[in-house]
């Protein structure tokens, strides 16, 4: 505290205030004077005091009149004041006294000792609050500082997200087209010394996009942005699909590759069916990678049950290169490898025993993994999961595992993007479907007016009209039976609100770009009407 307590001397007789003045000479405070009612106002309003010494008998406006307007002031409510009165009759002025709230009356003359002791009483109170009132000025900007810091965050986690759902549009959506144009180029019978080339465009821009689906995953967990389904899937259908996907790599390899599921575990189970299927391609997808002679097996067993609930423990083993015993521990770190020469050989980032691990704690599980440099490697993980009541569930649409021929289906593809349109309209057309092209929501709306239609694939960014207002005014169609079409949305967003937004807006389903064919395939399939 710099500045001195102050303390106003309220008097008419100037050698009264000398006294007073005199007799508190000693104290480490500043005296002020006021020689009427008038001017002690005036102080009060341009100083804050740590006590008004008061002459009770002035001419004109007497002391209790100038206190009454002096606690007129709001501020002034608890301002201590001492009457200093030479007549003292005692219960006429108390009362007066008490009413406009008088801490004491001391008679004059003064007795020095008591009157620097009451006075010092009421110093070092006016100090002690001055004090604790700097204390909570302190506190409350700090407060106000972290609740800055807390909006700037929250502000700047905003940032960050939209950042990256637009990055991840504009990147894939171009990326998309990459990984798709090599396909259908190494489907035109190239010349073998162009196909090693588009081998290369298609291996690198498949890498660019696991790369890029990675570290918006990596961000989105890393903000606490994840959440959690919990829907019914059947375990072995879900094994099923998994398997059959990395097939075709298993064999390019010339590796057996193997899931078995033991009895005890029940068909359909409740969790994050898609959460469990982003785990296991990732353990199954490096098994893969990192082996080059035997094979991958896939083990899903009943560790425990608890009534409802279920621990399921799902080991994914193989004979590939194993990981050296210093390295174990650091597997689960982000951006790690376990060697150097990895990325040269096997490409990847690092992130997606990062991602695997957080995603399986997330849920209440665990990941280990014992490894054997030459031998293999064994990565195990126990999961929660609660025992549905149904043991199978209705044949689900998409899952239909036939193939069906798609000649012949009328699609409308409601793309803005040419080299989208492009590439869905090719695939489309070696199925044998009949494809039209809307360039966006409006054109759409008018062609699912006046032309007949199996299915929509539905853009969702687009100018004029875009997907989900598109959608909108198609189902409100009267007496056209494309108002009930499926429309299933191509999205290049893979967060969690956007896949909602999907299907309050009337949305079938959705497929996320950049799809490849047997997705876009798998996707379609199930509405063919049989
Ligand atoms: P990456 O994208 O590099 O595969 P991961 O986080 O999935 O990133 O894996 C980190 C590292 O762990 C890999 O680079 C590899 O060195 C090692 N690793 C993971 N799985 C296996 C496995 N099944 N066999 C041998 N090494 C593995």
């Amino acid at each position: 505290m710099s500045l001195r307590p102050k303390i106003l001397i309220v008097d008419d007789n100037i050698s009264n205030i000398l006294v007073i003045e005199e007799v508190l000479s000693d104290l480490d405070v500043e005296l002020i004077r006021a020689k009427s009612g008038k001017e002690a106002i005036e102080h009060t309003k341009n100083h804050e005091f740590a006590l008004v010494l008061m002459d009770v008998q002035m001419p004109g406006m007497d002391g209790f009149e100038t206190v009454e307007i002096i606690r007129e002031d709001k501020t002034n409510l608890l301002l201590p004041i001492i009457y200093i009165t030479a007549i003292y009759n005692e219960n006429y002025y108390r009362t007066k006294g008490i009413k406009t709230g008088a801490v004491d009356f001391i008679t004059k003359p003064l007795i020095p000792d008591l009157f620097i002791g009451k006075v010092t009483l009421f110093v070092n109170l006016y100090k002690q609050r001055i004090i604790l009132e700097e204390e909570v000025q302190k506190r409350k900007e700090a407060e106000e500082e972290m609740k800055l810091a807390r909006d700037e965050a929250r502000e700047a986690a905003r940032a960050k997200q939209l950042f990256l759902s637009t990055m991840s549009h504009e990147i894939r959506t171009p990326l998309n087209a990459i990984v798709n144009t090599a396909k259908l180029l190494k489907e035109e019978n190239p010349r073998p010394d162009q196909k090693e080339d588009i081998d290369i465009l298609e291996f690198s821009a498949e890498n660019l996009l696991h790369l890029i689906n990675d570290i918006l995953d990596f961000s989105k967990i890393d903000a606490g942005k994840i959440e959690f389904e919990a829907i019914e899937f059947e375990i072995r259908k879900l094994m099923n699909g998994i398997l059959q996907s990395f097939d075709y790599q298993a064999t390019q390899k010339e590796i057996a590759l193997e899931f078995k599921v033991s009895q005890e575990v029940p068909d359909v189970i409740v969790g994050d069916s898609a959460r469990l299927s982003q785990i296991l391609i990732n353990l199954v997808g490096n098994a893969i990678k990192f082996t080059d002679h035997g094979k991958v097996l896939v083990e899903t067993d009943l560790l425990s049950e608890n009534g409802k609930e279920i621990k399921l423990v799902i080991r994914v083993s193989d004979t590939g290169i194993g990981i050296p015993e210093d390295k174990l521990n650091f597997v689960f770190e982000s951006f790690t490898q376990a060697s150097s020469s990895t990325t040269r050989k096997y490409g990847g980032t690092g992130l997606g025993l990062a991602i695997t691990q957080k995603l399986v704690e997330l849920q209440g599980g665990s990941i280990e993994v014992k490894s054997e440099v030459g031998k293999g490697s064994i990565f195990s993980v126990t999961m929660p999961f609660i025992r549905s009541e149904k043991d199978h569930l209705e044949e689900d649409m998409l899952m239909k595992s036939t193939f069906h021929s798609l000649a012949g289906l009328r699609v409308m593809v409601v793309e803005d993007n040419l080299v989208n349109q492009k590439i869905v309209t090719k695939f489309l057309m070696k199925w044998e479907v009949t494809v039209d092209v809307a360039e966006n929501g409006k054109i759409a709306v008018e062609k699912a007016r006046n032309n007949v239609y199996d299915l929509i694939l539905m853009d969702l960014h687009m100018p004029e009209m875009n997907g989900y207002d598109a959608t909108l005014e198609i189902r409100k169609m009267e007496n056209n039976p494309n108002k009930d079409l499926p429309i299933i949305a191509l999205t290049a967003s893979a967060f969690i609100e956007d896949r909602e937004k999907i299907y309050t807006y009337g949305m079938s389903g959705y497929i996320i770009k950049p799809f490849n064919p047997s997705e876009l395939y798998w996707k379609i399939a199930p509405f063919l009407r049989t």
